[in-house]
C-alpha cells in the first residue's frame, strides 16, 4: 500500500461529489477546515443521483417574498400575476408524516423541515440560483395566471445538472480538489476506534489518505444489483436505475464495518415507472426523461389488461415515488399507461421525447392490439368497466384534488376520472425504475454516525442517501435534495468542529 501524497492532508475528506457531499465540503470549509472530495466516477460522470434530477427542492416559505430571496430574478409582473402559494413548517411536517406512514425519524425529520429555507438561502449565496418550477408544479387557470401546487415552488436552475455545475464551481472557488476516479473503499479506523482517514483505490492502487474526519455522502445501495435483491426483495435485481451506476452501497457498508448501526427502510426505495427501453442506468442525455408521470390523468393496466393501482390517489408528488415498486410486482414487470384526446396535450414534457415506448390508435379496439404483452380482450373489458364508473357530474380539474372519482371498482379512482373514449388514443409502456434505496446507517441531529449502542462513532460524519430512517413506504416530491443539502452543510460543519477539537 502507498501512502497518499497526492491528496494532501486534508483535515476533512468528503467521500461523494453530489449534492449532499458539496454541502459537506463547502460547509466544511466555511468553517476553516482543509477539504477534498472523492469521486467515484470520471469527470464527465460526476455528481451522482443529484446531477440526474429534475432539480426540485422542498424548502418551507411563507409566501412570494420569501420565495424571492431564493429567485430575486422574479419579476413584479410575475409576482402579482401567479399565485405560488406558501408550504408552512406544519405543512412540511404533515406531508413527511403521512407520506411515510408516520414513520419518518422526528429528530431528522425536525432538522430537514427547520433548516430547509435556511439552508437553500446559503446555497443561493454559495452561487447556486433558484427558478419557479413554472414546467411541473403550476397549472394555467385563467388565461396567463398560473397557479402552483404541491408545496414545490423552487426548484434549481438548470435542474440536478445546473445545481451540480455551480456547487462544483463554489468548492472551486474554495479551493476544495475534487479528485475524480477515486473510489473509497474502507475507512481507516485507529487503535482507540475513531475513524481516521479512508482506503481509496485510485489509478489502480490502493492508498490510505489520512485525515481527522471523514464525511461518507456517497450515495445507498440503488445500483448495486446483488444489494437490491438482498434488501428490497425478489425482482429488486431487475428493476432498471434511474441514475448514477456509481451509488453501489460502498459507503454503508464501509461504515457498518466500522460498527454503524443500520438504520432506516431497508426493504424500501423510491422508485417510479420508467420507460420500459430506458437503458439499466440513468443517461445524463436524457436526464429524468424517461419518467413518465402524467398517469394521474389516465389509466395505467397490467399484463392481464388491469388496472392496479389508484392512479389519483393523490397528486404526483405524493404517489409516483412508490408506484415504481407497483409496477414490479405486476406480471412480467411492466405496465401500460391510457390516455385519450382530452388529456393528450395535457401529457408533460417527458411523453414528448424520441426515446418512448409508445402505441397510438384511433379506436380504443385497435389500441389493444397495439398493447404488447397485454390480454387485448380483458383490457378492453376493464376500459368499458371503468369508463362506466366514472363520476361525470363532479368538475375536472387538475389543479385540485378535484374528487371526481369512479365508484364501485375494486380500485377506484379518487380524483381526475376521466371517461377514456376521444380518439386518438395514445399508450406509453412502462417498468420500475429506482431511484434510491432508503435503508442507511443511522445520524445524530449533528450528522455523526451512530454505533449499535447510539454513541457516535469518532471522526465519522454522514448525510444525503446514505442515511437512514427518513423516508419509509414513499417519498414526498424535492425532498432527498432538500435532506442532502440540510445534512450536508451539518455533516460538513460537525466535521470541521470534530476536527478542531481533535487538533486542540
Ligand atoms: C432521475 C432522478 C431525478 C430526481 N429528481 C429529484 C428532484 O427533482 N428533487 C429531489 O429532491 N430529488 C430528486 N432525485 C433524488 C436526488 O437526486 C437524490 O436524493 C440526491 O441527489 C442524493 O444526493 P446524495 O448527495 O446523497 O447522492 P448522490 O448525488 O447520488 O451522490 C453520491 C456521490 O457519491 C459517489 N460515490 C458513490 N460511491 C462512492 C465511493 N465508494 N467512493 C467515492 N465516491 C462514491 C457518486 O459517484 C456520487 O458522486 C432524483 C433522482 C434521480 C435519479
Amino acid at each position: 500500500m502507498r501512502s497518499a501524497t497526492d491528496f494532501g492532508r486534508p483535515e476533512v475528506v468528503v467521500v461523494g461529489a453530489g449534492n449532499a457531499a458539496a454541502c459537506a465540503a463547502l460547509a466544511a470549509a466555511e468553517a476553516g477546515a482543509s477539504v477534498i472530495m472523492l469521486e467515484a466516477a470520471p469527470l464527465e460522470d460526476c455528481g451522482g443521483n443529484s446531477r440526474y434530477a429534475a432539480g426540485s427542492m422542498r424548502v418551507t416559505f411563507d409566501g412570494v417574498n420569501e420565495l424571492s430571496e431564493l429567485i430575486p430574478d422574479l419579476t413584479d409582473e410575475e409576482k402579482a400575476l401567479h399565485d405560488f402559494g406558501k408550504y408552512s413548517a406544519a405543512d412540511y411536517y404533515d406531508d413527511m408524516g403521512r407520506i411515510t406512514q408516520y414513520r419518518t425519524d422526528p429528530d431528522l425529520c425536525e432538522i430537514i423541515v427547520s433548516k430547509s429555507f435556511d439552508t437553500a438561502r446559503w446555497l443561493r449565496g454559495k452561487g447556486v440560483r433558484f427558478q419557479a418550477s413554472y414546467g411541473n408544479q403550476s397549472h394555467a387557470v385563467d388565461g396567463k395566471r398560473r397557479k402552483f401546487w404541491g408545496g414545490l415552488a423552487a426548484e434549481f436552475w438548470g435542474g440536478g445538472p445546473g445545481l451540480v455545475e455551480n456547487e462544483h464551481k463554489a468548492c472551486e472557488r474554495e479551493g476544495i480538489r475534487i479528485f475524480y476516479e477515486t473510489l473509497a473503499v474502507g475507512l481507516v479506523v485507529d487503535d482507540n476506534g475513531s475513524v481516521a482517514g479512508v482506503r481509496v483505490i485510485h489509478e489502480g492502487r490502493e492508498h490510505a489518505i489520512p485525515a481527522r474526519a471523514v464525511v461518507l455522502a456517497c450515495g445507498g445501495f440503488e445500483s448495486n444489483a446483488e444489494m437490491r435483491a438482498r434488501y428490497l426483495g425478489p425482482g429488486g435485481d431487475l428493476a432498471k436505475v434511474r441514475g448514477t451506476r456509481y451509488n453501489t452501497g460502498l459507503g454503508i457498508q464501509m461504515a457498518l464495518a466500522a460498527g454503524a448501526m443500520p438504520y432506516g427502510h431497508w426493504s424500501g426505495c423510491h422508485a417510479v415507472g420508467w420507460d420500459l427501453n430506458a437503458p439499466p442506468f440513468g443517461d445524463l442525455a436524457v436526464g429524468d426523461q424517461f419518467q413518465k408521470h402524467s398517469y394521474p390523468w389516465g389509466i395505467m393496466v397490467n399484463a392481464r389488461g388491469e388496472r392496479f393501482v389508484d392512479e389519483g390517489a393523490d397528486f404526483r408528488n405524493f404517489t409516483y415515488a412508490k408506484y415504481g415498486r407497483v409496477i414490479l410486482e405486476q406480471p412480467g414487470m411492466f405496465a401500460w399507461q391510457i390516455y385519450d384526446a382530452k388529456v393528450i396535450p395535457h401529457l408533460r414534457p417527458e411523453y414528448r421525447i424520441r426515446q418512448v415506448t409508445k402505441v397510438r390508435a384511433d379506436s380504443l379496439e385497435d389500441l389493444a392490439r397495439k398493447l404488447e404483452g397485454v390480454d387485448a380482450d380483458n383490457f378492453l373489458r376493464e376500459i368499458e368497466r371503468y369508463n362506466n364508473a366514472v363520476r361525470t357530474d363532479i368538475p375536472y380539474n387538475m389543479a385540485i384534488r378535484d374528487g371526481r372519482c369512479t365508484v364501485g371498482l375494486p380500485i377506484n379512482k379518487s380524483n381526475w376520472a376521466n371517461r377514456i373514449d376521444e380518439p386518438p388514443f395514445e399508450a406509453y409502456a412502462v417498468t420500475c425504475g429506482v431511484t434510491f434505496t432508503f435503508g442507511g446507517v443511522k445520524i445524530s441531529r449533528n450528522a455523526e454516525v451512530e454505533d449499535c449502542a447510539g454513541r457516535p462513532i469518532p471522526g465519522l460524519f454522514a448525510a444525503g442517501e446514505i442515511v437512514g430512517g427518513i423516508f419509509y413506504h414513499n417519498y414526498p416530491g424535492g425532498t432527498g435534495l432538500a435532506a442532502g443539502a440540510v445534512f450536508g452543510r451539518v455533516a460538513g460543519s460537525s466535521a470541521a468542529g470534530y476536527a478542531r477539537r481533535k487538533d486542540s
